[in-house]
């Protein structure tokens, strides 16, 4: 059966028909609920033996007043979704934790609060680089009962961005082709990526990237699934690729190192939260 990326944390579409976005519709007028506290890239959580649930009922005793007003995520099971966020220096009161997202960081958080908290991390990020007007710079509004915003000015409307970015693991039979960036944990190697330009479509950009990062040609060129992921906006999309020609030749700005690596002894691979873990998973075995 075809491996499903759909249920990655950080996609929506994990948490299934439970979430309804707050796309449209008007918000509940009483600021109760489930609550997202978003403190530099850390979600407030209340520790439950080994487990994490997100506070419910009203805003945590000790935050209120700490962030702007709340914004109205969507519902859970009927219960309205609550972000806030928490400046850097506000202490967690007693008996919350924050606990990181970043898959990287080793969160522990379960896949269905990495997946609100990704949607309350980009939620935020569009409400602090919306502000302005990016034609004229005139201060812009809410468009009512939208995420999107309209400048009284201009007239200009801007919703959301997402950045889409491919990612593609080059198979050469039983070897992978695997980078790694001078940046990363020692020994942890990942898949080619990067932004899709202005003009190119996805396999355009996945050739391109190839190319640019190892310098080789691929081709049969296979969609293997996607992932939103909110640091702070891209859509990750996934494919397969086989080697067709040429030498490998870095490009020592983007990379510290790219080699061939015989699908039975990868080295140390990506968080299995991320699309390029999921791949590896799934599409790198002998
Ligand atoms: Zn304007």
């Amino acid at each position: 059966m075809t491996p499903l990326s759909v249920f990655l944390p950080f996609n929506r579409e994990c948490l299934g028909s439970a979430f309804v976005p707050a796309k449209h519709g008007v918000a509940p007028p009483e600021r109760r609920g489930h609550w997202l506290i978003v403190q530099d890239q850390g979600l407030v959580v209340v520790p439950d033996g080994d487990r994490f649930h997100a506070p419910a009922g009203d805003l945590p005793r000790g935050l209120d007043g700490a962030g702007r007003t709340p914004l109205w995520l969507g519902t859970l099971d009927g219960t309205p979704c609550w972000v806030v966020a928490l400046a850097r220096d506000v202490p967690i009161p007693p008996g919350l934790h924050r606990e990181t997202l970043i898959p990287m960081q080793g969160t522990r958080l379960p896949d269905d609060l990495l997946s609100l908290g990704g949607m309350a991390l980009q939620a935020l990020w569009w409400e602090s680089t919306s502000g302005h007007c990016p034609r004229c710079g005139a201060p812009t509004e809410r468009i009512e009962n939208e995420w999107g915003k309209r400048c009284p000015g201009c007239r200009y409307e801007h919703y959301p961005h997402l950045h889409p970015a491919v990612i593609v693991l080059v198979r050469d039979g039983d070897r992978c082709l695997l980078t790694r960036k001078a940046s990363w944990a020692p020994g942890r190697y990942s898949l080619v990526a990067g932004f899709v330009d202005n003009g190119e479509c996805l396999e355009g950009a996945v050739h391109r990237e190839v190319k640019e990062e190892v310098g080789v040609e691929v081709t049969d060129v296979r969609y293997v699934g996607s992932q939103n992921w909110p640091f702070p906006s891209q859509l990750m999309i996934g494919f397969v690729a086989t080697y067709a020609s040429g030498e490998v030749v870095l490009d020592r700005e983007e990379l510290e190192d790219a080699r061939w690596f015989p699908c039975g002894e990868l080295p140390n691979r990506p968080s299995r939260h991320s699309i390029a873990g999921f791949i590896l998973e799934h599409y790198a075995r002998p």
